[in-house]
């Protein structure tokens, strides 16, 4: 596939959605590491051809009230990388949605693969995370993809349609929730599917949400996920139906997240 220049800020414009580029930090991230989310929001406020993206951090809880006090969200908005399905109670370590937005989120991951493998969550505790996040008026990325082994198989649309199918609640909107495709293999590896792949993948997203959500579909965020970085964002950014990118590695160090955040700047 081949990418013309500029065709970024073409699909983001022809399409109307206002991209989101969201970094998740994952269990990264000490009280040093405030400095570098104060030079993304300096950047962006300095910078002659503002990016027309909404940009987000999903730094670990620990850091999140601190940074919601420090940084007006409407330059980087915050997000939880995870919650509980209930509000509050008996659950020692567990975060909730509402504890969450208490701290200044305004959206939290649920269905990353670490959890979906790491903490055995199912479609099913997906899909009551996204409500629960719902329930507290706040956004949900919901992340689906396919493992590798998928892959090879065949699987990729069937696993990915599925994982939409169930974790996605009834009352999703574009404004409440966003979905980021992130193939299990291609986290933290530095390997990315083909454009055309990705194109394909995000083809099918988009239909299942137009077809489950006919008044909302069109208009819902489908973000990639898994090894974007500012050498392959471009390229990525810019394929149909990609409407930002959730970012883990290259979301921590300031200098390469504003590289990709920097792909949806106008250019001259
Ligand atoms: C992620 O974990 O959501 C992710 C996309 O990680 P990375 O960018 O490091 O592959």
């Amino acid at each position: 596939m081949t990418i013309q220049a500029d065709a970024t800020q073409d699909n983001a414009s022809k399409s109307g959605i206002t991209p989101l580029v969201a970094g998740n930090w994952k269990m990264n991230g000490q009280r040093s590491s405030i400095t570098e989310v104060m030079a993304i929001r300096d950047a962006i406020l300095e910078a002659q051809n503002k990016p027309k993206t909404d940009v987000m951090i999903c730094p670990p809880a620990t850091l999140l009230m601190v940074l919601a006090e420090l940084i007006d969200n409407s330059v980087v908005a915050f997000g939880g990388q995870d919650c509980h399905i209930l509000e509050k109670g008996a659950h020692t370590g567990d975060i909730s949605a509402a504890m969450l937005k208490d701290a200044g989120a305004s959206a939290i991951i649920v269905g990353h693969s670490e959890r979906r493998e790491n903490h055995s969550e199912t479609d099913d505790i997906v899909l009551q995370k996204a409500q629960a996040v719902h329930n507290q008026g706040l956004m949900a990325i919901v992340c689906i993809g396919e493992t590798k082994g998928q892959r090879q198989a065949g699987l990729t649309i069937e696993v990915v349609s599925r994982q939409l199918a169930a974790s996605v609640p009834e009352g999703a909107t574009a404004k409440n929730t966003v979905i980021a495709y992130e193939p299990v293999w291609a986290i933290g590896t530095g390997l990315v599917p083909t454009l055309e792949d990705v194109a394909n993948v995000h083809k099918a997203i988009r239909k299942a949400l137009c077809e489950r959500f006919p008044a909302q579909g069109a208009n819902m965020r489908i973000l990639y996920g898994g090894s974007v970085n500012p050498t392959n964002a471009q390229d990525l950014m810019s394929v149909e139906n990609v409407n930002g990118a959730l970012v883990g590695g290259a979301s921590l160090k300031a200098t390469d997240f504003l590289q990709i955040i920097d792909v949806y700047a106008p250019s001259d």
